[in-house]
């Protein structure tokens, strides 16, 4: 090869590699060398795809993003007609499709140029035959590159991921400290649960090292919001304005680009939705680069002088494996004369060998248990016979933070499991550890809060009373980013459905299919959404029954409403629906809230700060000057999706799905005005537990109450809400959570795993009325 080298015009290899090749070769920069993938050797060979080709594919064969992509990755080495088989004949007809609505860009000049040169090949087998095929129709030769001697290396066996990574962390120390420049260290590593002990060991060794960032744009706030005003459909140009004003961004920002590229592709609102959400998803938020710092080896290829740390050399990993599960199976790859999976393996195995025989300053170690369970040394090292050895205990630590976590961890698992280990001794003698003496309280500190602009809301005043310090990690530290499932996506859904349904042209199907391509369903949730059709067919029939048996003057839906508290915070809040009655000259509003689990409104809990929510809206309502002389009269939920019913023979199944819907709440104990909502109050067909006897009272007084409850009420919430409040200003955010009841503030809390409360730090309050008869089933 060495006397082909001179007249080599082009390197071949993968994107990846070029970095790696341009740091071990000496570049004559009077003749600058040329660069293809195989990928763009194909691309200029047969045509490369347009983005709006992949929308394409998304809006007429309905694809997800990924999908698309790899369908156009599949359209190279078909045949010019079908064959009678099904996936092919697909593949076939789909460049058809794209190259009648002209999605394919061809370059007819590009293989000019390459007849007769030399190119060298790095990062691919030489039995690529894609390749190989490539090559012959260029006319170019490939040269491939051997090793001109092999280095047998030596291979360390780690109990754990965590002893591996520490291992690396004082190996590289040793290195710097023997005069290394920290520049010339790399590290590569396949298995992404070496990140976060990485990331952990820079930090306790003080040592800088680049890795790749995880984040995506997607999960950013920015990403997210820039998604939601696209979404709303909004125009391009307000949503950049906005974006560039809340997030202090410019015009060339990555995400305003991907918004500018969205926006110039035709496709369905729907469609390019999905297009950009996908872009967000799956473009990383790029790491912040540190210099020096040890770098990520960009490449399995060798870098003249470095010293290189291949972590994870483990079964399955490295080599990375590719296996037969691809749309076009190996048969069929074989059929077009493309690599099969055994053939990638190959080229991958191929890669990795030669690198690993030729990186000269190389350190290799593999982990023997993950949390998969027992894992095993990657075959290529028992194939390539390199000596594996069991490292000796580190008799120097050069991370003070690691050592004193080692001797915590040490003394964890003589004080759990009675293991004994000979190095605590030195360690302690050593180290000043503070082990156990953590009282697992929140000590206050100053966060700036106390003239924090504050925007609460009824769910973030039941999150600090159900817990303070789930607070300040929720909404202070902002550790839980929402995550959408079907149930959230489902109540905006339904939300929506039951605003529509106010609509006097309002067609049931028409909109349920409407909503249902306008929001993310994936294909399982969608069976989900059909299987509760009918629940949501019985909520909009018994409303609508309901109107008829109430004098209504007005409906409002989704009302959004404020106020402020003081010159720093308001209070917002949405009510689903406000239903506004009349008697005489006077109004009346009643509150109903749609939920899909199974809640109530208790009164009882409020002096606890619980069960604020729809006292809250009587608060929001009441400060709003359009309604301040309107009377409050019911605090409702409704809940859209009941239970399954378990159906006793006889039973009337509608009937008792019509029970499961009734509002359920409080209601004013003025019959002639609650008549106003309900005028079948006798034996109420709309409200849980509201009766009324032969001499005229309500036979469940605990589902009333009068206006000077209501008073009290809203007294109480704002009282609730203004002493919340004070104590975020003032930081204190305590672990204090409770349980009434049923209820247990940690039941479904996100941070369960690192609050590390105390048992006795839970309050536990008795609630005397949790089981009393209060009219519940309609007779
Ligand atoms: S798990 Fe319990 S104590 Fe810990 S933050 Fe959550 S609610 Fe509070």
């Amino acid at each position: 090869m060495d006397n082909q080298a001179t007249n080599i015009s082009f390197i071949i290899c993968p994107p990846n590699f070029r970095i790696s090749y341009l740091k071990s070769h000496s570049i004559d920069l009077g003749e600058p060398v040329r660069f293809y993938s195989k990928e763009d050797l194909i691309q200029g060979l047969y045509f490369s795809t347009k983005e709006s080709a992949i929308v394409y594919l998304m809006e007429k064969y309905g694809f997800s993003y990924a999908l698309a992509k790899e369908r156009l990755n599949d359209l190279f080495f078909l045949p010019q007609v079908p064959i009678g088989n099904v996936r092919i004949d697909q593949l076939i007809s789909i460049k058809a499709d794209l190259e009648n609505q002209q999605l394919l860009a061809k370059s007819p000049y590009f293989s000019q140029g390459f007849e007769g040169k030399f190119a060298k090949v790095i990062g691919y087998h030489h039995h690529d035959k894609e390749l190989h095929k490539l090559a012959k129709i260029l006319g170019l030769q490939l040269v491939f590159e051997t090793p001109s001697q092999f280095k047998k290396q030596e291979v360390f066996a780690f109990s754990s991921i965590q002893s591996e990574v520490d291992y690396f962390f004082n190996a590289a120390s040793e290195l710097i400290d023997n005069g290394v420049n920290i520049n010339d260290i790399y590290v590569v590593y396949n298995d992404t649960n070496y990140h976060l002990p990485l990331l952990l060991g820079s930090h306790y060794f003080q040592m800088p090292i680049n890795l790749p960032s995880i984040a995506s744009w997607g999960a950013t706030p920015l990403g997210q919001m820039a998604q939601k005003l696209f979404n709303d459909g909004q125009d391009i140009g307000l949503i950049t304005a906005q974006l560039k004003q809340d997030f202090a961004i410019e015009d060339t920002h990555t995400v305003l680009l991907m918004i500018q590229k969205a926006s110039q592709i035709k496709g369905s609102p729907a469609t390019m939705r999905r297009y950009l959400k996908a872009l967000l998803d799956q473009t990383n938020v790029p790491a912040k680069v540190m210099n020096p710092a040890i770098r990520i080896l960009p490449s399995p290829y060798p870098i003249k002088g470095a010293y290189v740390f291949v972590l994870g050399a483990n079964q399955g990993v490295i080599p990375s494996i590719h296996r037969d599960i691809s749309f076009l199976n190996d048969e069929e790859r074989q059929q077009l004369g493309r690599l099969t999976s055994t053939e990638q393996n190959d080229e991958e195995e191929g890669v990795w060998e030669y690198f690993l025989k030729t990186q000269t300053h190389l350190y290799i170690s593999y982990h023997l248990i993950d949390e998969r369970g027992q894992a095993f040394a990657s075959p290529l090292i028992n194939r390539l016979n390199f000596d594996k050895l069991t490292p000796r205990p580190r008799r120097i630590e050069f991370g003070r933070q690691s050592a004193d976590i080692k001797l915590a961890n040490m003394l964890d698992l003589k004080r759990v499991f009675h293991i004994d280990n000979e190095l605590i001794a030195p360690y302690q003698k050593a180290l000043n550890v503070a082990y156990r003496q953590y009282d697992y309280r929140f000590k206050p500190f100053d966060m700036n809060l106390l003239e924090a602009k504050l925007r609460m809301s009824y769910s973030r005043i039941d999150t600090f009373y159900q817990c303070r310090y789930r607070y300040y990690l929720d909404y202070v530290l902002d550790l839980e980013p929402f995550e959408g499932n079907f149930y959230t996506t489902f109540g905006s859904f339904a939300h929506a459905m039951l605003e529509l349904s106010n609509d006097p042209d309002f067609d049931f199907d028409t909109s349920f299919n409407l909503l249902k391509n306008r929001y993310f369903f994936s294909i399982r949730d969608k069976a989900i959404l059909d299987h509760l059709k009918p629940d949501l067919i019985e909520v909009i029939s018994f409303n609508d029954e309901h109107k008829s048996h109430m004098h209504l003057v007005a409906q409002m839906n989704e009302v959004n409403l404020k106020f402020a508290l003081d010159e720093n915070t308001t209070f917002i809040g949405k009510i689903d629906k406000i239903l506004l009655t009349q008697l005489e000259d006077k109004r009346f509003a009643a509150f109903v809230d749609y939920k899909t689990g199974d809640e109530s409104f208790r009164p009882d809990k409020l002096q606890y700060g619980l069960s604020l929510q729809l006292p809250s809206y009587g608060l929001l309502f009441k400060r709003d000057p359009r309604f301040c002389d309107v009377d409050i009269i019911g605090y409702y939920i409704q809940n859209i999706t009941p239970p399954p019913i378990n159906l006793k023979p006889k039973e009337d199944y509608a009937k008792i799905y019509h029970n499961k819907v009734r509002l359920n709440g409080l209601s004013i104990n003025n019959v002639p005005v609650l008549m106003t909502l309900d005028d079948t109050l006798r034996n109420s067909q709309y409200l849980v537990g509201i009766k009324i006897s032969k001499e005229d009272k309500f036979s469940y007084p605990q589902r009333v109450f009068s206006q000077d409850d209501n008073e009290r009420f809203l007294e109480t919430t704002l009282s609730h809400i203004n002493n919340a409040v004070k104590s975020i200003r003032a930081c204190d955010f305590t672990i204090n959570p409770r349980r009434i009841g049923k209820d247990y503030s940690c039941s479904y809390c996100p941070f369960r795993d690192m609050c590390f409360r105390p048992n006795h730090a839970v309050a536990k309050i008795y609630i005397e009325s949790e089981d009393v008869d209060d009219g519940a089933e309609l007779e």
